[in-house]
């Protein structure tokens, strides 16, 4: 029962000279790691961020996300994660929706923020470059600034810019405020796959309770000094719990990346020896396809979670072959700060299933009226636990629809075995209801994915007079199929694996399907379309 960041300063006070980090060469031990962050507070509290208000952070993996995390929760502040990928009309919506006055943003980004500082509530920015962590001159970055946005970018003079370099001359002292651990911790907005992206309020209870929810998973301290990959991001909560928190916990050096460049991955991976690589069944794609990879040093990989989709088994069993390691899938959502289900480490693993619910937490499959549904029977996952968030900021309606008694109601459609796995058929909102019968888009999609030709697929529903709904398929054919493979090829395929009423009745070849920042197909966008299409 201790606030967040109690993490860093026990791990800092046990171990101040044990190495906390690694960027681009540039290493940081827990001790400095600390006192970096209290300066921040510090800094944070003489501009007059107050307790309870929101410090909007916009960084990728660095140094300075860690600091300006830590740090805005040591001043009494609430961090509001903010994917530097944001288009300026996301970020404009994040900021007035949170009422974030503080920003951090990394300098490239400068530009994105100007753009719409008139209409949001920020009145003071921190900016920072991945150079004033470098071990290396200014200068030396010219060629990547210039290459990442195509132009050296000046920053302003502004009178409510500052500099990340001058603030950390604050003294390592910052006012302690009394936090209770049902305190706000964190704003995290929802990737926004099904809907507006909503403001997740995440207490240091629930953040810290999935950081030791994960611990229990991996039983024993066996790779207590481990080294962590950190390349899914830290704005992302599930970067922040399982990668960034959970190192911080166990006084883990993280190795910091920037971005997901696979060369950089494996040869990360062979300098420092990692043992831990969470990541997203995509990065797990890239690896085991990497040229050459049979020949590198990655044996020492011991302990890989992969989560946010689903993990195909072919992927799972390639890389487990050539790591050694264990590659195990789980489930996990922004409203569970994330992780709900995993698949245990060393009893007995799933194909196909996102595996046990965690410690503390319980879980079932609802019928339509919230109540348990026997093993077998497909409904909603719904899950209660100390990890589970508060409600959605500003949101009383959704918070009311998503959260009773406690009780957590995810929006996916699952089912439990006799043994208690569970896995997912497939979100709430896109099932489709066509002549009576429920069509899951996932399962319809998996077969088109079988066919050689398809590169990506996406199954929707669209309004029809008559059946209520009828399915359609966007399809993105692999290259130089284009002319050889027509739409009754493929209704032809899919007829011969699903029952009739699942087959797509409408078809559209595409060159390619809208995305969200994190890569999930957004069949709310076709749907849209369709419905629009129709008015
Ligand atoms: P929004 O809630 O705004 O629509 P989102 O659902 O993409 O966006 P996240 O909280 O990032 O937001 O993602 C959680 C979702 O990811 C889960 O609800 C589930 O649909 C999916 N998911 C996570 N892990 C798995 C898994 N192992 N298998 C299948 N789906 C998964």
């Amino acid at each position: 029962e201790v606030p967040l960041y109690e993490l860093m300063r026990r791990t800092a006070e046990a171990n101040p000279e044990k190495q906390a980090l690694d960027f681009m060469g540039r290493r940081m031990s827990y001790g400095r790691l600390w006192e970096e962050t209290r300066r921040f507070a510090r800094a944070l509290q003489d501009l007059g961020v107050q307790p309870g208000d929101r410090v909007a952070i916009m960084l990728p993996n660095a140094p300075q996300f860690i600091i300006a995390f830590y740090g805005a929760l040591l001043a009494g502040a609430v961090a509001v994660n903010t994917n530097p990928l944001y288009t300026p009309r996301e970020l404009s919506h994040q900021l007035r929706d949170s009422g974030a006055e503080t920003l951090v943003i990394l300098d490239l980004l400068w530009p994105r923020y100007a753009e719409v500082a008139d209409e949001v509530p920020v009145k003071r920015v921190i900016t920072t470059g991945l150079q004033d962590y470098l071990p290396f001159p200014k200068n030396w970055l010219f060629p990547l600034k210039a290459k990442k946005e195509g132009r050296w970018v000046n920053l302003p003079r502004d009178p409510k810019r500052h500099d990340w370099k001058r603030l950390l001359q604050a003294p390592p002292s910052p006012k302690e405020h009394p936090i209770q651990t049902d305190d706000l911790a964190l704003l995290q907005y929802t990737g926004g796959t099904t809907g507006v992206s909503k403001g997740a309020m995440l207490t240091h209870r629930n953040l810290i309770s999935n950081v030791y929810q994960v611990d229990a998973w991996e039983p024993g301290q066996v790779w207590k000094n481990g080294v962590m990959l950190s390349v899914i991001p830290f704005f992302h909560v599930y970067g922040m719990t399982v990668s960034m928190n959970y190192s911080v916990m166990r006084g883990m050096k993280m190795v910091l990346l920037p971005r997901f460049e696979i060369a950089e991955v494996v040869a990360a991976i062979e300098k420092h020896r990692v043992t831990h690589f969470p990541g997203v069944p995509t990065m797990y794609v890239a690896f085991n396809t990497f040229p050459g990879i049979e020949n590198r040093n990655i044996r020492t990989i011991k302990v890989c979670l992969s989560g946010a989709a689903p993990l195909p088994v072919e992927v799972a069993t390639k890389f487990e072959e050539l790591t050694g390691a264990k590659l195990v899938e789980g489930y996990g959502l922004t409203e569970a700060a994330p992780v709900t289900h995993c698949n245990p480490l060393y009893g007995e693993r799933k194909v196909g299933s996102i595996g046990l619910p965690f410690p503390s937490v319980d879980a079932f499959c609802a019928d339509p009226e919230g109540k348990p549904l026997p093993p077998g029977e497909v409904g909603e996952l719904v899950v209660k636990g100390p990890n589970v968030m508060k409600g959605y900021w500003n949101r009383p309606e959704e918070t009311a629809q998503t959260l009773k008694d406690g009780w957590l109601f995810t929006g996916d459609v699952a089912r439990m075995d006799e043994e208690g796995y569970f896995y997912i058929v497939d979100r709430k909102k896109d099932m489709i209801i066509a002549g009576g019968y429920n069509i899951y888009p996932r399962e319809v999609e998996e077969v088109l994915y079988q066919h050689p030709a398809v590169k990506e697929a996406a199954v929707v529903g669209v309004p029809d007079a008559y059946r209520g709904e009828t399915v359609k398929a966007f399809v993105v054919l692999k290259e130089g199929y284009a002319d050889e493979v027509s739409e009754e090829d493929l209704r032809a395929f899919a007829k011969e694996r699903l029952a009739a009423y699942k087959v797509p009745k409408l078809w559209e070849f595409r060159d390619d399907l809208p995305k969200t920042a994190v890569g999930k197909i957004l069949r709310r966008m076709l749907r849209k379309e369709e419905e629009e299409k129709q008015r």
